[in-house]
C-alpha cells in the first residue's frame, strides 16, 4: 500500500460544491438587527464584492472555479492525502487513518483556498484595499499572500493574545506586504470602546471582526474579507473534500468517519461536505464529526439562535450555534478556534443531526498532537490537534470493539509558528479550565433581546 495518494494538477477539481443545493432544510437568512427582516444583497455591498454576495446566497450545486484561481491553486494544490500507518501502529488500532494535509500551502493552512478567490473577485471589481481580522494568524497570512498576488493593499486586525504569542506570524504577514495591528486597537471606535471597558482585554475574533468591518464600512475603496463562517467561504474550501474523495477512490477506500477541527466551520465544511453529498445523493451514512475546544464549546454547549457575528454588534444577525457574541474564551493556544459562533450552514446541519460535534480540553489535544508529530513527523497546528484528539478516541474505540473502520482527518495546518504553545505543553504549563454552566448561561442571557 502507498503511503501518499497524490493527484496530478490535471485532476484538480474545476468547481466548488455548494451543499445548500442538497440540504433538506436550507440555512435561515441573515436578518437586519433593527427590523429583524431578511437583508438584501445591497446591505452587504459596502463590505463584499457582488460576485461573492451572489455565491453567499446561491443555491446552484456546482460553482466554477475561475481559471486564474485554479492557476494560483496549483502553487500548492492538489494537496497530498496520507495514510497514517505510523500513527495506526502506535495506537495498535484496527482502524485505517487517512489525513489530508493542507499545511503544504504557502500560509501553512487551508485558508488560502478561500483567500485567493476572495482577493480575485475583489480585484475584478476594482477594490484597492481589504481589511480583515485574524486570530491565530493563519487567515491574516493567507489573505496577505493572496492580496499581494493581485496587487491589493491588506490591513489585518490580529487578536492581541495571538499578536503577543506569535510574533513570527505578524512578520510573515509583513513579509507578504500587509499592515498588522493588535486588536483591540485605538484605531477604531469599536476598539476604543472595548479598551475603555477593559484596557487589558486579550482580544477575541469577535472584537477584531468589529474593527475590520468598521474600517471597510467607513471607506468606499476598502472591502472586508472573512476567513470562515460565511457560506461562500465554506464553499471555497470544498476543494479539500473533492480532492480527498478522488484520492480515497484511488486508494480503493471510503471513510466511515470524517473528522476536522472546528472554529467557524470552514475546514470542517471543506473536507466533510463532499462526503455528506454521498449521504444525500447515494444514501451513504458517513459520520462527520466537528472537534471544538472545551473552553469555546458553541456546538456542544451553545444555543441555536440569531446572533451577531462580531462582538460590538455591527454585522447582520446570523442563525448560528452560539455562546453569545460577548463570550470571551480563555486564551487557549488554538487561537483559530476561539470564536463564539458557527456558520449558518453548519449550524443548520447540526440542528438537523446530519453532523456531530465533540469537545476536548487542550491538554488532551496537545497529547494527541505530540503523538502525531512523533509518529508521522508533522507538527500539527494547535487547532488541528483538536481533530486529532477525536481521531484517537475513535481509533481506540475501534480497538476496544475489535472493528475496523476508516477515518479521514483534515490536518488543516502545520504548527511551525506555534512553538510557544508546544513549549507551554512540554513544560507542563498548559491548564484545562472548566467552563461552568453558569458562565455559559450568563453569556447567552446577554443575547436574549435578539430573539426573533
Ligand atoms: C482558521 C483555522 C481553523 C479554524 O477555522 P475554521 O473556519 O473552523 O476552519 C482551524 N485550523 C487552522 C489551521 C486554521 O487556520
Amino acid at each position: 500500500m502507498e503511503r501518499k495518494i497524490i493527484l496530478s494538477e490535471k485532476e484538480m477539481p474545476e468547481y466548488w460544491y455548494n451543499i445548500v443545493a442538497d440540504m433538506p432544510n436550507k440555512p435561515l437568512p441573515p436578518l437586519h438587527p433593527g427590523t429583524k427582516q431578511p437583508i438584501g444583497p445591497e446591505t452587504l455591498a459596502p463590505l463584499f464584492p457582488m460576485e461573492l454576495i451572489k455565491q453567499e446566497v446561491s443555491t446552484e450545486k456546482w460553482i466554477d472555479i475561475p481559471e486564474e484561481v485554479r492557476d494560483i491553486y496549483t502553487l500548492w494544490r492538489p494537496t497530498p492525502l496520507y495514510r497514517a500507518y505510523n500513527l495506526e501502529k502506535a495506537l495498535d488500532t484496527p482502524a485505517k487513518i487517512y489525513y489530508k494535509y493542507e499545511g503544504v500551502s504557502p500560509a501553512g493552512s487551508h485558508k488560502p483556498n478561500t483567500a485567493v478567490p476572495q482577493a480575485y473577485y475583489n480585484k475584478q471589481e476594482g477594490v484597492k484595499k481589504i481589511s480583515t481580522e485574524t486570530g491565530a494568524g493563519q487567515w491574516g497570512t493567507a489573505l496577505s499572500f493572496a492580496c499581494q498576488l493581485f496587487g491589493i493593499e491588506c490591513e489585518v486586525y490580529m487578536v492581541k493574545v495571538s499578536y503577543n504569542q506569535k510574533p513570527y506570524r505578524r512578520i510573515v504577514m509583513n513579509t507578504y506586504g500587509a499592515k498588522v495591528h493588535a486588536s483591540p486597537s485605538e484605531l477604531t471606535q469599536a476598539g476604543k470602546q472595548i479598551l475603555s471597558q477593559n484596557p487589558d482585554s486579550p482580544g477575541s475574533l469577535g472584537i477584531a471582526i468589529s474593527e475590520a468591518v468598521e474600517v471597510a464600512a467607513n471607506d468606499p475603496g476598502t472591502k472586508y474579507a472573512l476567513g470562515s463562517v460565511l457560506n461562500h467561504v465554506l464553499m471555497h474550501q470544498t476543494i479539500i473534500g473533492l480532492e480527498a474523495l478522488k484520492q480515497m477512490e484511488k486508494a480503493g477506500d471510503l471513510p466511515d468517519i470524517v473528522i476536522a477541527p472546528f472554529g467557524g466551520g470552514s475546514n470542517f465544511a471543506g473536507i466533510s461536505f463532499p462526503f455528506l453529498r454521498l449521504n444525500f445523493e447515494e444514501g451513504k451514512s458517513i459520520r462527520c464529526i466537528a472537534s471544538e475546544p472545551a473552553s469555546c464549546p458553541k456546538l456542544t454547549r451553545g444555543v441555536f439562535r440569531y446572533d451577531f457575528g462580531d462582538t460590538v454588534g455591527m454585522t447582520p444577525l446570523i442563525p448560528m450555534y452560539t455562546l453569545g457574541h460577548n463570550f470571551v474564551p480563555s486564551p487557549i493556544h488554538a487561537g483559530g478556534l476561539r470564536y463564539h459562533g458557527a456558520g449558518a450552514i453548519v449550524s443548520q446541519l447540526l440542528k438537523d443531526q446530519l453532523i456531530e460535534a465533540r469537545s476536548h480540553f487542550q491538554k488532551e489535544c496537545f497529547e494527541a498532537g505530540l503523538l502525531f508529530a512523533r509518529t508521522e513527523g508533522i507538527v500539527p497546528a494547535p487547532e488541528a490537534n483538536h481533530g486529532l484528539a477525536t481521531v484517537i478516541q475513535e481509533a481506540k474505540q475501534a480497538k476496544e470493539e475489535g472493528k475496523t473502520k476508516t477515518i479521514l482527518f483534515n490536518l488543516c495546518g502545520h504548527g511551525n509558528f506555534d512553538m510557544a504553545a508546544y513549549e507551554a505543553y512540554l513544560s507542563g504549563k498548559l491548564v484545562d479550565e472548566e467552563l461552568t454552566s453558569d458562565q455559559i448561561e450568563k453569556s447567552i442571557a446577554q443575547i436574549d433581546h435578539l430573539q426573533v
